[in-house]
């Protein structure tokens, strides 16, 4: 059932049931999360049943504060150290070699552990509550769009019998940042919610790890980046405007969808073949699409469209994530 986060007795509850071994879904800031004691195998087996997600794909464990840190990890690199206390909290997960009591389960077997601070005071207060970690992957089945709405989270997973904190819409709408830091490197595994500028301001240059053969995720640095992923039910293709033509030609009388970033004179003529959903209000407003990228596919996805046509965003700021969010969202034949 769905209940108001804000309400610290439903806090007082939720913590109870994640100490009980049952599983509460929350908000943070980047998406809806299905929460789990990350130290109680049992809770964690249920989060991977319920989202049906393979076992090789590792969850991210969230913690209240910075402080919680070393129960958790080794050493933490400098650089390391430095984002965390300029990023958290917020959609920033740091990838770091783990101590022997964070569980296999959690890690895909991994030396590893990714660790995040997030900001969203529903998820703070569920968090200082409850005084542990919590292993909290999106509310959403394995490869399907990730839920921004604490309505769709619960639709997401098949309105289990799993208490849900509405906390309203995420405020950032795209998943965590997932960085490593090696000591000649700092990698990017996946782009998400603090920029890949914003890192760098911290860290210097940092490489782009977001190529992984789709038929082997689970040997992959960071396994939820498979080429496949983040998907509604329609077909979806990620075009740049040069294409749009030529393929909204080639569909004939299909019903298509065009999502772009925000009105613009080109996406206006297409306006008699297709139905254009703008993420925001401006061309230029990465921080608004991000956060209605997924409710507005999920929203398309229910009208009864043959294609869904992603418009390509500017490859900086927010724009990384976004693109690489739509790029893995394709599939269908185009
Ligand atoms: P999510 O699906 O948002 O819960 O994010 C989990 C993703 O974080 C995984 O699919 C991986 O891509 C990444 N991740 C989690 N743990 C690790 C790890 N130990 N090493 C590398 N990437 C990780
Ligand atoms: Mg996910």
């Amino acid at each position: 059932m769905i209940v108001d986060g804000q309400d610290q007795r439903n806090i007082n509850k939720a913590s109870e049931l994640l100490k009980a071994g049952e599983l509460v879904i929350f908000p943070t800031e980047t998406v809806y999360g299905l929460g789990a004691d990350a130290l109680n195998i049992e809770s964690l087996e249920k989060v991977f049943a319920l989202k049906a997600r393979p076992k090789w794909d590792p969850l991210i464990v969230h913690l209240s504060d910075i402080s919680k840190l070393e129960q958790f990890v080794e050493a933490v690199p400098d650089k390391a150290l430095k984002l965390a206390e300029k990023f958290w909290p917020g959609p920033l997960t740091l990838v770091l070699r783990k101590k022997k009591i964070v569980p296999d389960l959690v890690t895909g077997g991994r030396e590893t552990v990714a660790i995040r601070v997030p900001r969203n005071p529903v998820a703070q207060s569920l968090l200082r509550q409850f005084g542990g970690a919590i292993a909290a992957p999106s509310a959403n089945r394995f490869q399907q769009l990730s839920p921004t709405t604490a309505l769709s989270a619960f639709e997401a997973l098949g309105k289990p019998n799993v208490m849900v904190l509405d906390g309203g819409p995420c405020e950032v709408g795209l998943e965590s940042t997932v960085v490593m830091i090696e000591e000649k490197a700092t990698k990017i595994l996946r782009p998400g919610g603090i920029s890949r500028e914003d890192i760098e301001q911290i860290t210097g240059q940092s490489e782009l790890n977001l190529g992984v053969a789709a038929e082997a995720p689970e040997s992959s640095e960071s396994p939820g980046q498979s080429s496949f992923h983040y998907a509604p039910r329609t077909p979806l293709k990620l075009v740049d405007l040069t294409d749009i033509k030529e393929l909204i030609l080639r569909k004939g009388n299909k019903r298509l969808a065009l999502v772009a970033i925000g009105p613009n004179e080109h996406v206006e003529r297409l306006r008699d073949r297709v139905e254009i959903h703008y993420l925001s209000k401006g061309e230029h407003d990465l921080v608004t699409a991000a956060a209605n990228l997924y409710e507005t596919l999920r929203i398309i996805d229910t009208k009864g469209f043959d294609f869904i046509i992603c418009l390509r965003a500017p490859e900086s700021g927010l724009g990384l994530a976004i693109n690489d969010r739509m790029k893995k969202a394709q599939h269908g034949y185009f």
